[in-house]
């Protein structure tokens, strides 16, 4: 290119792309289109404020490391702005798992760094031709750009444009600012939770030992359960094992691991997730109504409320510096713990699950559905990425069936709970879309396992709490229940636990269920903003909608 009229035009488009593919991909209203594509165009062509626009491209750098982040989102998910989670989920991901996800997403990776470099290589030509854009095209631009935002003034006024949430690329700022704030709240919590107490004490005699696990899994879908309905045998153990209560009408609260498992593992929900910053977690009802508690975790120390949890318990136990990351790692250092006598436990398990990339969470001999080596994640490798997925699950089953088996050796009051902190798309349907942690939610990441098992000591002396769980079996749940059961089963009195939100209670009552959204308020099923394919999904899936 040799005429700088020529190279801001190519920049201007460059930077509009993003833009370009939202237009199409998001549900903005009719008239929010409009300043949707006329206000950041308007900014763009600011780049006259340099004579050679090759300098003003350095001030939109980040623009373009934004553009490029946006879009390689969009190949993922096929829709959405990038969320504050997603700025959070930087600072709360591994840096393996972030390795292993970059490697599928080469195509996308490819596409922008060739569409930003050749962007890149004509600034640099820019900044060294001789030539330099006049004034009156220069000024002329400005007048137009002036122009455009005056245009959209009407639009974004008759449409009720939020500005923060409509208009790509002032709500990434806005979401990045706000993403800044929650991380440094969250890293406030050991100041603003150290004067917080439960009050919490155990109801049951000291003479009765009491073993509870509550195991948090990762990414797995309830509708790749057999014990669900699933037609492959991915839980044979769990569709036999005496003792177990699946619960088939369970959702998450949230797709992000990060404020997932904080609302398992504490008091805290969708509904007033802001009790998060100042309360502490469930190790600390229990520790103290007299449990001797434990931790062990799969999943590396990322930043998360998680982390500062493993200081709650009198004992964490990180098997993460193992050699492999196969949550069966568990399985010793919980054994251990069982045969140390502790007259009342409480172990939080966090596993690993079903996170991507599927295949690296089970040795290759329990490679039960082949081939499962997914060279791209593309809907030609679907089979493989689903028989990946179902041996994760296959090998959770087992996970959970030696955890049953052990308590059930041990011969105590025993129960033990899991779900997962959310679900995962697999390429399901016409979207083709995949992962979590998607601003809206799909069905699939919303759907999750669900499931309690007592041992038949615990059904000899609560016989009333497991049936009042098989009696509720059928009932909307949610991750919000969790901690409120948990406690309820444990015969933990505190007036943080709810005997509503209680599902082994005969006080449990069905409540709406609520989503965290990205900007941590709750928004109800049928306002989220799910597509016809979901709701069809959720339907024909029997649960309880909105
Ligand atoms: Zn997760």
């Amino acid at each position: 290119m040799t005429h700088q009229k020529n190279i801001y035009w190519t920049l201007v488009v460059i930077l509009c792309v993003p833009n370009i593919f939202l237009f199409f991909t998001e549900d903005i209203s009719l008239l929010t289109r409009v300043p949707f594509i006329l206000v950041p165009l308007s900014i763009y062509m600011m780049m006259v404020v340099c004579r050679r626009p090759g300098w003003s491209m350095i001030l939109f750098f980040v623009m373009m490391v934004l553009g490029a982040f946006q879009l390689v989102l969009l190949y993922l998910f096929g829709r959405s702005i990038i969320a504050s989670d997603m700025f959070l989920n930087l600072f709360t991901t591994n840096v393996g798992e972030a390795e292993e996800l970059l490697g599928k997403l080469l195509p996308a990776i490819v596409g922008v760094v060739v569409l930003y470099s050749f962007a890149i290589a004509v600034s640099v030509q820019s900044i060294y031709l001789k030539e330099k854009l006049t004034r009156s095209f220069r000024l002329k631009m400005m007048k137009i750009s002036s122009g455009l935002i005056v245009v959209s003034i009407p639009f974004m006024i008759a449409g009720k444009t939020v500005v923060q949430d409509d208009i790509f690329p002032i709500n990434i700022f806005y979401n990045m600012g706000f993403a800044y704030h929650c991380h440094i709240k969250s890293n406030e919590y050991q100041k603003t939770s150290a004067g917080f107490s439960f009050g919490a004490l155990s109801e049951v005699s000291d003479s009765i030992p009491e073993v509870y696990v509550l195991v948090v899994g990762e990414t797995a879908r309830a509708d790749h359960f057999s014990l669900f309905g699933y037609q492959r045998k991915t839980t044979p153990f769990l569709d036999t094992a005496k003792g177990v209560v699946p619960f088939a009408d369970a959702l998450t609260q949230t797709n992000a691991t990060h404020k997932s498992v904080p609302i398992i593992l504490s008091g805290a929900s969708a509904s007033d997730f802001e009790n998060i910053y100042c309360q502490k977690s469930i190790l600390s009802a229990f520790s103290q109504s007299g449990f001797y508690t434990v931790f062990i975790s799969n999943q590396k120390p990322n930043g998360s409320f998680t982390e500062d949890y493993f200081c709650q318990a009198d004992k964490y136990i990180d098997v993460t510096t193992e050699a492999s990351t196969y949550d069966k790692n568990i399985l010793p250092h919980l054994k251990k713990i069982l045969s140390q006598g502790h007259k009342k436990l409480f172990v939080v398990v966090h596993t690993y699950g079903s996170h991507f990339n599927y295949s690296q969470r089970y040795p290759k001999e329990n490679a039960y559905y082949k081939p499962d080596d997914v060279e791209v994640v593309s809907y030609r490798e679907k089979d493989k990425l689903i028989n990946a997925f179902d041996n994760t699950i296959r090998y959770t089953d087992e996970f959970l069936g030696q955890i049953i088996s052990t308590l059930d050796s041990i011969g105590v009051s025993s129960a033990m709970f899991y779900c997962t902190d959310h679900g995962e798309d697999l390429i399901d349907d016409s979207r083709h879309r995949f992962l979590h942690a998607s601003p809206v939610p799909t069905y699939y990441q919303l759907h999750i396992p669900y499931l309690w098992w007592f041992s038949s000591q615990y059904k000899e002396h609560f016989p009333e709490k497991v049936q009042n769980v098989i009696s509720h079996k059928n009932m909307p749940v949610s991750t919000a229940n969790v901690f409120h059961t948990m406690c309820g089963v444990a015969n933990i009195k505190t007036q943080y636990a709810d005997t509503h939100s209680d599902i082994s209670s005969d006080a449990f009552k069905v409540q709406k269920r609520y989503f965290l959204n990205d900007h941590n308020q709750k928004v109800a099923l049928d306002s989220l903003g799910l597509k016809k394919l979901d709701i069809q999904m959720i339907k024909s899936r029997g649960i309880t909608y909105p």
